[in-house]
């Protein structure tokens, strides 16, 4: 019987294929190069290539590509034909190890942050061995990593990287120090969840806006909004099925476990989850995916929208990052097992993240910032912009009872929470899960859910794996030399208390979204950074640095050029958004707005209706406010740009001119309500969001 998955992983040079391809002594040098207890030579390097570039073309490629992850957040390519002359001019197909491992694209035209000068465009890519070569397109795409000529990192994979090598190391040694001495490394496990808004694609080509920023810049709600609850897991229409399948089936040819996909809370929102993997992989396979959620879309007459907040008014769109650590024989140890009080790893491992989290929450919140999500984060929707964590009351007890001297868990866990036998822990109700939390723990690992919907969860990942490993780090300092595991065990349950006495603050229950939580977070002292581009200045504090370079995750000048891409990136997004706004004030909603004065105008007189004179003083003093909003932004923006560097103009465009297209916004939505479809020809939210 055939099924829909029979070409499951086909267009993936995966382990499987590896081994059946390659001599044994190939593949050995491989799999010890993953596990990094060895490096590619030559010979293997030249080995590889060859199997690889035969597997290539049997399924259809005829390019190569170094993959990799430019600090724009995307992806970018280069292609290569493998197709070269041979000695007598006849075309043959050639691919070396050289070829495989090493590249040379132009780096001019990436952000570097000063990190490459003008008249050093050098920058090379390198085989990431760790994940999967894949074909798309008929290319052979080889996931890099991009650094600069001085080996600095051009890109998010290669600190991605350096920072679970270096977690690894930490959690291995506490696994180690508290008696299990078989772990010899430890990996993450990720699994993402993407959001997104499909809309029609005749919709999305006449509104520049969103072609061009992602968003609309106005546009007054639909009648019909997401009041009614009535498209949250709602039934799936036909035309977005059809795409759904057709997503499906190219993930899993590239071996990617797409799993769940259902409607989201906002009219036209999708959301869809693939099954966990290797933090390193899920990365890569996310951003594979949204690529061809895009391309597909597009494929089907649709146009998917992965930004944050493409419509106001209705919920915005995140991606969840669900994160656990497993050791290299398969134990989660986030998992808290049968009885989780007396499970002192899973307590270590749990005080190890509150710790982590409450000291670098400021870090973490910087983690999930982009310029799209300065509309969610804190905007009542999404998670707020202050970090806590929610723990459940099941663990937070058994963590406040430990924190009270008493070991002893004051409920029962066993019967009442696993329920069948052979499960691991089930949170023993849904209510039991606090959708308003921004780090929460659901059963067995952690989910931060202040994700953009559009970013790469490269560096979220990044922010996690380095805080954990030195948070793991320092207990493991107070741990080693102690003789007896029964003594290490005691010690380790000290260190709970202290953590939990120390950065209880960031543990909180309750709703994230309400007002009250937001003084009770400024009591608690927790800090609340609104926008992206003030969270961006963390990266300038001491302690991070020193995270970061004492991990040897980033240097400092890399920290220093990351912070200087950021903030050049808010100011040319934030300059495209109010550049096109001006735009389509200038040329769709003014004429529409002045014709459709006139038009009632014309009908003043003596017997016109009381109803024309009413629009005409409306539309008058719509008119003149819209005129003089625009007047506004154009020098606020002016000002702005005449800062001297691009923090202190983010920052002025962040206080003087987002709060006036918010201004201008209004004008124009007041108007749209009243708007005749004669006159005003973009498409309204309610065409966008109710065509599928
Ligand atoms: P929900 O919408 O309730 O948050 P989903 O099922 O949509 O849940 O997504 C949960 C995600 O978490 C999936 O990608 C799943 O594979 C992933 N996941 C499950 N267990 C783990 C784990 N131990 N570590 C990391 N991710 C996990
Ligand atoms: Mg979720």
């Amino acid at each position: 019987m055939s099924t829909p998955f029979e070409g499951f992983g086909s267009l993936v040079f995966n382990e499987e294929e590896m081994k059946d391809r390659l001599p044994k002594p190939v593949y050995d040098s491989w799999k010890k190069t993953v596990l990094n207890e060895g490096t590619l030579d030559r010979t293997t390097a030249d080995a590889i290539a060859h199997a690889m570039k035969r597997w290539a073309l049997e399924n259809g490629a005829t390019h190569f590509t170094h993959w990799f992850q430019p600090m724009t957040g995307g992806t970018a390519e280069k292609h290569d034909a493998f197709v070269e002359p041979d000695a007598n001019g006849m075309p043959i197909a050639r691919f070396s190890g050289k070829m495989l491992i090493k590249g040379e694209p132009d780096a001019s035209s990436f952000p570097s942050g000063g990190l490459r000068a003008t008249f050093e465009a050098r920058g090379y890519t390198y085989w990431d061995v760790t994940s999967p070569v894949f074909i798309r397109e008929e290319v052979l795409c080889i996931p890099t990593v991009f650094v600069s000529y001085n080996g600095e990192a051009l890109d998010r994979k290669e600190p991605l990287l350096k920072s679970l090598s270096a977690l690894s190391a930490a959690a291995t040694k506490v696994v180690n120090v508290l008696g299990d001495r078989e772990v010899k490394s430890c990996r993450i496990s990720v699994g993402l969840e993407q959001e997104y808004f499909l809309i029609d694609k005749k919709f999305y080509d006449q509104r520049i806006d969103l072609k061009l920023t992602g968003r609309t810049l106005f546009g007054t709600p639909a009648t019909k909004g997401q009041e009614l609850d009535d498209h949250y897991f709602g039934s799936i229409p036909m035309r977005v099925k059809d795409f759904m399948k057709d997503v499906n089936e190219q993930l899993w040819k590239l071996g990617i476990y797409a799993k769940t996909e259902h409607n989201e809370v906002a009219p036209g929102q999708f959301e869809l989850a693939p099954i966990f993997s290797e933090g390193n992989i899920a990365v890569d396979q996310n951003q594979i995916t949204m690529d061809i959620l895009r391309k597909t879309a597009e494929k089907h007459g649709l146009a998917c929208l992965l930004h944050e907040k493409p419509f106001d008014g209705i919920n915005g769109s995140g991606k969840h990052n669900n994160y656990s650590i497993t050791t290299d024989n398969g134990q989660n140890l986030f998992d808290p097992g049968r009885k989780p009080a007396d499970n002192i790893r899973f307590l270590t491992f749990i005080c190890a993240f509150i710790k982590a989290v409450d000291e670098y929450s400021l870090l973490l919140r910087m983690s999930a910032s982009c310029t799209g999500n300065d509309h969610r984060l804190g905007a009542n929707e999404a998670p707020p912009a202050i970090i806590s964590i929610y723990l459940g009351s099941y663990i937070e007890d058994i963590l406040y009872s430990l924190a009270q001297g008493k070991s002893a868990p004051l409920k029962k866990a066993g019967e009442d929470f696993n329920p069948v036998a052979g499960l691991a822990y089930i949170p023993h109700d849904n209510t039991d899960r606090n959708r308003t939390s921004p780090v929460a723990f659901t059963g067995n690992k952690f989910e931060f859910r202040m994700l953009g919907s559009s970013m790469s969860a490269s560096f979220p990942n990044t922010v996690l794996s380095s805080i954990m490993a030195e948070s793991l780090n320092e207990i493991y300092e107070q741990l080693k030399g102690i003789k007896y595991l029964q003594d290490v065990r005691e010690k380790s349950l000290d260190i709970c208390r202290t953590i939990i006495h120390d950065h209880k603050r960031i543990l909180f229950s309750g709703d994230g979204y309400s007002d009250e939580w937001v003084k009770e977070a400024k009591r608690r002292g927790l800090p609340n950074v609104r926008s992206f581009i003030e969270s961006v200045e963390v990266l300038k504090d001491k302690k991070i640095v020193h995270l970061f370079t004492s991990l040897g995750v980033y240097s400092e000048k890399e920290l220093e050029a990351n912070r200087r891409i950021l903030e050049e990136q808010y100011d040319r997004m934030m300059d495209i958004e109010v550049r096109t706004m001006l735009e389509m004030t200038r040329k769709d909603v003014l004429p529409a707005m002045s014709a459709e004065y006139h038009f009632y105008q014309e009908m003043q007189g003596p017997k016109a209706p009381k109803f024309a004179a009413k629009r005409v003083s409306q539309l008058a003093e719509l008119v003149d406010g819209t005129y003089e909003s625009v007047d506004r932004m154009t020098s606020l923006w002016k000002e702005a740009c005449s800062e001297k560097d691009d923090y202190l103009c983010g920052k002025k465009i962040y206080d003087t001119v987002v709060p006036e297209m918010a201004e201008l916004r209004k004008y124009i939505d007041r108007y749209e309500e009243i708007a005749s479809r004669n006159f005003y020809h973009l498409p309204l939210y309610e065409d966008m969001l109710f065509s599928l």
